[in-house]
């Protein structure tokens, strides 16, 4: 019986794997799908008020566009364009 047990406890790893495996897959997917996210300090609005709140300007953290790259994306961008570049760098002697 407490053979059983420790097999038990082993094989419990594989759906977990595989589970995170899924997440995974699901989120380089809503990466590839919504590439953005909504800036966190102007709140996606892309305008940072005065404390009167009669007064703005622009958000530096986003230069006003209210939208920021999701990490995935980019990690995604940053591989690819570190791909390219050793492709596209390398002269014929
Ligand atoms: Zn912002």
């Amino acid at each position: 019986m407490t053979l059983l047990a420790a097999t038990d406890t082993g094989s419990s790893a594989g759906p977990l794997l595989v589970f995170a495996l899924v997440l995974a897959i699901g989120y380089a997917v809503a990466c590839l799908i919504w590439p953005f996210r909504g800036c966190r300090r102007c709140e996606g609005t892309g305008r940072m008020l005065s404390p009167t709140g009669r007064a703005w300007r622009l958000c530096t953290h986003c230069s006003g566009t209210g939208a920021k790259l999701r990490l995935g994306r980019r990690i995604y961008n940053h591989l690819t364009r570190t791909h390219g570049r050793g492709h596209g760098t390398r002269k014929p002697r």
